[in-house]
């Protein structure tokens, strides 16, 4: 029996989802997809400094999964860097992991924590303590392409 694609757990969305060189058009320039799974195995092992066990762990998959997405990772990201591409990141197949939001009533910024850490005790732009729970953005997560999708729905109903 095949065993069922398993979700890939990604604990945060990019900053930024699309890079491209300096001063040449967009029309002028091939586009790498990179997938938010292959962001993540990036963030997790090459920023974060995990061993790939590890960092399968925290995704959810078994390490021959990973290293089969960071390899595809490295991949892309090379080829924008050495050919000169852009490179955007959407898609892929992944579930979010939970967080909190948090806001301050202050200056109005807002972070996510994951669950499981301790409540913060203030801002952390303006270190205002006039902060709350902040609800979160259900089905406003961007660059989610197919991400959030029935396999991912469905295996948190099961839970
Ligand atoms: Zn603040």
């Amino acid at each position: 029996m095949a065993r069922p694609r398993q979700c890939r757990r990604v604990s945060s969305m990019p900053e930024s989802n699309y890079f491209k060189p300096r001063g040449i058009p967009l029309s002028m320039l091939e586009t790498v997809i990179l997938t938010v799974d292959e962001f993540e195995a990036v963030r997790l092992a090459d920023l974060e400094g995990l061993y790939q066990e590890q960092a399968a762990e925290k995704m959810k998959v078994s390490r021959q999964t990973f290293g089969r997405i960071i390899e595809s990772a490295h991949k892309k990201v090379a080829e924008a860097l050495v050919k000169g591409r852009a490179l955007k990141i959407e898609g892929g197949e992944f579930e979010m992991a939970s967080v909190r939001k948090f806001r301050c009533s202050d200056c109005q910024h807002s972070w996510g924590l994951p669950y499981g850490t301790g409540r913060p005790g203030n801002c952390p732009t303006c270190k205002s303590e006039n902060i709350g729970r902040a609800e979160m953005d259900k089905g406003k997560v961007r660059g989610t392409g197919i991400g959030q999708g029935a396999c991912c729905r469905k295996a948190r109903e099961k839970q």
